[in-house]
């Protein structure tokens, strides 16, 4: 038996582990600075960093790191130890303030997008103390900041935290207009819900694209997919139990509150989501969820897999961030109460989320391109790629009502009761729509577009900054105004008439929201080299510039890295495929050429027929050769697109000319494993890789 809520938090040095070590006034300034954002006074670090590593020791730590989240999407550490010579040979274990509160990583080796020459190497790590340090791996991690010597931006929380006190600024000012005199935060909440795939580690070593990639590039779809629907939440097997049991715990140790766990629709497929918390310990808890995800799937002879499109013809792994916005004083401000038509001040919120959705679709849309995402994306199992938004028949009436001046006529959930002895219940008013990109789940929204792998730094960002601007404009309408309902009033009116073309409650998979939602003026970018360019979009500057939370440069350069990483994700698939195809597949159809063509001879000799085997062979042969030459094709499309000029052509031409070829490979490969036997094939099928765990 374990003590989960002893287990709980034992390796973070959490609030009670500072409220128990840390001298009394030490503790308040510390907590203050969590709370509120003020700086914390640099004469405390000394003590804290003390204090912190006697904790880090007795938990068995030697070393510490700054622990940072650079543009390459994962976590970055470099450990040091804390031993300090003290003459004599001996040693003690030391740890000062200056290195809790400051480091300096060699930064030349991390994509700054131009931001800094490669003879530019230094950068900073800021300790970040509204995110609790914690241990893993024998050190000390310290959430820290990541800039570059010139001051500029390197990595994903430092935007993160900025667009945090933004939409703080102007959600309080908001705030305040109404005549709330109360609050004083608002917090940004996010709950990320994460997908992933479970499959056997032995399978995988004889995989080189899942090694490489994280994604099959080859694989006939198996007999069984996900068409009989009993895989999602259905009852979980033994192995994959003893896997999620693991994983609650090793996260719980982490303080990371992990609460569900199910089968998703996917054979293999599976999900954790974790209780919200605010959007920048749950950004870190993520990164930190998918790291112990894959590390613990070792352990268990599997391996995660957090890549979208691990496996034709299934659904691929996404994320949904969940996203609301709290006061200090525990307020849900996107809660609408039991009658969300008299309360004005949720009204106002939800409207600045339509208008903010509304005027910065492609940045919501940018913040989720990814090779990997563009297979799912528009595929008919993850939302399309046009955002737009849900919010369910209730509100929209009452929205409706109050643009038209008409009279709201309130719908009541209805009582269920569904059998005597069975407890009733209120039904929701609305239902849910799961195929909406950004959809309102009763008092939060769901942006459903996310990747599996993705940091959720950028989502967030996005979402923040654009809802702040909104705020911000409400609040210079509302400050000034005399009557104040009148004034509310007026806006959510005028607002929501003025961009209501991004509500869509409908089907988001039908080919008539396509044509509807171009009809509207929405955008639809297809694949991520359509989507980053809107990053450097004038307004987009403005809006970033506005609420310092990008300099024009620093976009420029998160641009470019996202449209690299994206041509250098394509071409590594493309050598990859370029590899197993010549090196595995053809020889290994070659191979059983050979074996049909002497069984063709030696049955001649001995006067059989060979049709079958004939026609087989011919088959064959036509489709070996058919993916030789697709092979030939690919590799010189890898070669010739080295010479597009700019970053954003190479990246459409990878698309269109690399990537076109990777599929017309893949289709004579896939084709030619239905017709080698199994024992001859080189490597396991989808239906070892789907069905064995
Ligand atoms: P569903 O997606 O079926 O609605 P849940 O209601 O359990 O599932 O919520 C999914 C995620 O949303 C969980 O991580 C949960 O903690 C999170 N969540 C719930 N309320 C909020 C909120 N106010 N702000 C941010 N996330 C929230
Ligand atoms: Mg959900």
């Amino acid at each position: 038996m374990t003590n989960v809520p002893e287990m709980f938090g034992s390796l973070v040095f959490n609030d009670k582990a500072m409220r128990e070590r840390l001298p009394k006034d030490t503790y308040a300034a510390l907590k203050k600075t969590v709370e509120s954002g003020t700086p914390l006074d640099p004469s405390l670090a000394n003590t804290i960093a003390s204090v912190m590593k006697d904790w880090a020791i007795e938990h068995g730590a030697t070393h510490y790191t700054h622990w940072f989240q650079p543009m390459t999407g994962i976590t970055a550490e470099k450990h040091d130890s804390f031993i300090t010579p003290s003459g004599a040979g001996a040693v003690i274990m030391n740890f000062s303030g200056k290195e809790l509160i400051h480091g300096e990583p060699d930064a030349s080796s991390f994509p700054s997008g131009g931001l800094r020459s490669t003879f530019e190497a230094r950068g900073y790590t800021a300790w970040d103390p509204s995110s609790y340090a914690f241990i893993k791996d024998g050190a000390l991690c310290i959430p820290t900041a990541f800039i570059s010597y010139g001051g500029q931006v390197l990595d994903k929380k430092t935007p993160l935290l900025r667009s945090m006190k933004a939409l703080n600024d102007c959600a309080v000012r908001l705030l305040r207009a109404l005549g709330d005199a109360n609050a004083q935060r608002v917090i940004a909440t996010v709950g990320p819900e994460q997908e992933y795939f479970l499959i056997d580690r032995e399978l995988w070593k004889k995989r080189k694209d899942l090694i490489f990639t994280g994604r099959t590039l080859f694989g006939a779809r198996p007999p069984k997919g996900q068409e009989l629907e009993d895989h999602y939440f259905g009852n979980i097997r033994p192995r994959v139990i003893a896997y999620m049991d693991d994983l609650d715990r090793e996260l719980w140790k982490l303080g990371i509150h992990a609460k569900t766990r199910h089968n998703e629709v996917a054979p293999a497929q599976h999900e954790l989501a974790p209780i919200f918390t605010t959007v920048n310990v749950a950004t870190d808890h993520n990164q930190l969820t998918m790291e112990v995800m894959k590390k613990l799937a070792d352990r268990h002879g599997l391996v995660c897999l957090l890549h979208e499109k691990p496996f034709a013809g299934v659904n691929g792994s996404g994320k949904h961030d969940n996203w609301s916005l709290c006061t200090d004083t525990g307020e849900n401000l996107l809660n609408p109460g039991k009658s969300p038509e008299t309360n004005l001040r949720f009204l106002l919120f939800l409207t600045a989320v339509i208008k903010a959705v509304d005027l910065r679709q492609d940045l919501l849309r940018l913040s989720v391109a990814s090779a990997g995402n563009d297979h799912r994306l528009g595929a008919n199992e993850a939302p399309p790629a046009i955002i737009s938004m849900f919010i369910g028949s209730e509100l929209t009436s009452i929205l409706d009502s109050m643009q038209s001046g008409a009279q709201y006529k309130g719908k009541k959930g209805n009582k269920m009761q569904v059998v005597e002895t069975i407890p009733e219940f209120m039904a929701d008013t609305t239902d849910r729509n799961r195929t909406s990109p950004f959809a309102f789940t009763g008092n939060k929204f769901e942006f459903r577009s996310l990747g599996s792998a993705f940091n959720i730094a950028c989502p967030n960002v996005m979402i923040n900054t654009a809802v702040a601007d909104v705020l911000a404009e409400f609040a210079d309408v509302l400050e000034n105004a005399k009557d104040k309902e009148t004034a509310v009033k007026k806006l959510i009116a005028e607002t929501y008439a003025a961009h209501k073309r991004i509500v869509f409650n409908g089907n988001n998979y039908s080919d008539e929201w396509v044509a509807e939602a171009k009809k509207r003026g929405l955008l639809n970018l297809k694949t991520t080299p359509e989507a980053l360019p809107y990053y450097t979009r004038e307004e987009n500057l403005a809006l970033f510039a506005r609420h310092k939370i990008y300099t024009a440069q620093e976009i420029e350069a998160r641009k470019d890295i996202l449209l690299e990483n994206y041509c250098k994700v394509i071409n590594i698939e493309a050598l990859t495929m370029i590899d197993m195809a010549g090196r595995q597949i053809i020889p290994a159809c070659i191979k059983y050429m050979k074996t049909l063509a002497r069984t063709i001879e030696s049955k001649t000799a001995i006067g059989f027929e060979s049709q079958t085997e004939k026609t087989l062979l011919a088959k064959i042969d036509a489709l070996t050769s058919a993916a030789y030459q697709a092979n030939q094709r690919l590799s010189e499309a890898t070669v010739k697109v080295k010479s597009v000029a700019g970053v954003e052509a190479q990246a459409s031409a990878y698309r269109d000319t690399v990537f076109t070829a990777m599929q017309e490979l893949r289709a004579a490969c896939d084709e030619l494993e239905t017709l080698v036997p199994e024992t001859d094939w080189p490597m396991p099928s989808y239906a070892d890789l789907l069905f064995s765990v």
